[in-house]
């Protein structure tokens, strides 16, 4: 059977194979995180390589070609990612990775190196095996170092015959404009509420509304919090946050097993509801907890709130594993003890 796309990709998918005889040498895949951007991408290189593809362009999901895919091992299809992710994608990256799998207990990069981009050359100048020509994906993007982001634009400003670059990206902002300029771009959409939810049902999720309001509508995030112990770890969490006599101590101590990022991002999204109920709107990511975010909001002054909620956003970014993670966490509630009874902090701290 012919392979087909998320529904919300679905225009995308049906305008790029009606053009797939001209696409360009280089191609950016631009959108938010978990919705369905390298699923997409995967499927047009294997619609590009299938020998004998339906009326629409699309891949048809039996000939020698499209079996290479469906086992990850085509010979003219390779995927660059950080080295930290390859385990997790390991079901679907090409086995092109196993040569460099290392065996020492360094910590994996989280960047894509030059090396990465270096290691293509021979493959780039060898003849595909198939008449479809070379597709190489970069995923995501950003996160090429500059090194490698430099190595890849050599072979962007002079395309090798017969491949082609496809740059899959979350956060375009982060790539350089060099770059930029010599892709054409594809916008890959979120879905709306509603076909996310939709979709979520259709995977067996019974209660869509909050995870999607948890990640922003991207429903395979939300697919992916659905089967760990997210839920019943944010609902120990925020009724914590919710009690009355609320003793930031004890609350850490029971939240000792909770990765301190998931928890940061936890706090970050009901600072950003405290501030937006505070000045008249929704609570946006936790719509369950609405009337214990209002109690709390009102007697909060904004200024402060919106402090702590920006240093949040901060840490966000630096922290993926403090060094001491209790400690870190018991930090964390006591600011926001602090916030919440008026007293001013600063970096993050009381005073
Ligand atoms: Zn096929």
């Amino acid at each position: 059977m012919a392979v087909s796309v998320f529904p919300w990709h679905t225009s995308t998918w049906r305008d790029l194979l009606e053009r797939k005889s001209n696409l360009p040498h280089a191609l950016l895949f631009i959108g938010r995180e978990g919705i369905g951007k390298i699923d997409f991408v995967r499927k047009l290189a294997q619609s590009l390589a299938c020998e004998t593809p339906a009326s629409d362009g699309a891949a048809c999901g039996a000939c020698q070609s499209c079996r290479w895919f469906a086992s990850s091992s085509h010979p003219d299809y390779r995927e660059i990612l950080p080295e930290a992710m390859r385990g997790e994608e390991q079901d679907t990256a090409d086995g092109s990775m196993d040569a460099e799998s290392t065996t020492s207990k360094r910590k994996p990069s989280q960047e894509i190196r030059i090396e990465d981009v270096r290691s293509l050359q021979d493959f780039i100048f060898l003849t595909s095996h198939q008449r479809g020509g070379k597709t190489i994906v970069f995923y995501p993007a950003e996160a090429m170092n500059t090194n490698a982001a430099n190595a890849l634009l050599k072979n962007l400003e002079e395309p090798p015959a017969g491949t082609r670059f496809m740059l899959v990206s979350h956060r375009p902002s982060e790539l350089p404009a060099t770059i930029h300029s010599r892709c054409q771009k594809v916008v890959l959409h979120t879905p709306t509420a509603d076909d996310a939810a939709k979709w979520l049902r259709e995977q067996g999720v019974a209660e869509p509304a909050i995870s999607l309001a948890q990640t922003g509508n991207a429903p395979l995030l939300a697919l992916k919090l659905s089967d760990d112990t997210f839920w019943s770890q944010r609902k120990d969490f925020l009724n914590g946050l919710s009690a009355r006599d609320l003793i930031m101590l004890s609350l850490a101590e029971k939240l000792r097993d909770i990765p301190p990022v998931r928890l940061l991002g936890w706090l970050q999204r009901w600072t950003y509801d405290l501030l937006s109920v505070r000045s008249g709107g929704p609570a946006r990511f936790n719509p369950d907890y609405q009337t214990v975010i209002a109690e709390t909001a009102h007697g909060l002054r904004p200024i402060d709130l919106s402090r702590y909620h920006r240093e949040l956003l901060r840490q966000q970014r630096t922290i993926h594993h403090p060094l001491n993670p209790r400690l870190y966490i018991e930090q964390l509630l006591l600011t926001y003890a602090a916030v919440t009874r008026g007293q001013r902090v600063r970096a993050g701290k009381p005073y």
